[in-house]
């Protein structure tokens, strides 16, 4: 059965063929994030053209958005905190909890939902298949 679009996503992997992965390493640890230049399964170029990624950005600003507006409230819910500083560092470690997760899938939603001269080739999997 073919990988759906949102698993190979959630698993980060290539928005071509869904079997490579786009990031060497897990989102979380001690060692930098780094994406593999080419998919190592297809060969596909995952930044298309120089500067790519920028547009990553609108999307980990919408991840941002969310993640700040979520727990603020939850937070002023909680807590029925008056104070500016329980709201500034909940959210403050709110962000730096959720950057790696941000830089991670704001590429990978650019790439498998946002990115139209990608097109998914099942070929690659089924090649896999007859192995
Ligand atoms: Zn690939």
């Amino acid at each position: 059965m073919a990988t759906s679009r949102f698993s190979a996503m959630i698993h980060s992997k290539c928005p071509k063929c869904r079997v490579g992965n786009v990031f060497e390493g897990a989102a979380y640890g001690f060692k930098k994030q780094k994406m593999h230049e080419h998919c190592p399964h297809c060969g596909l170029k995952f930044e298309i053209e120089p500067g790519y990624f920028y547009a990553a950005m609108y999307v980990s600003y919408a991840f941002s958005v969310a993640e700040v507006v979520t727990l603020g409230l939850a937070t002023g819910l909680l807590t029925k905190s008056e104070s500016p500083w329980v709201y500034v560092l909940v959210l403050l470690a709110a962000i730096l909890i959720f950057a790696p997760f941000n830089l991670r899938y704001s590429r990978l939603v650019l790439l498998h939902y946002l990115s139209p001269k990608i097109i998914y080739n099942p070929s690659y999997q089924d090649a896999l298949k007859k192995d």
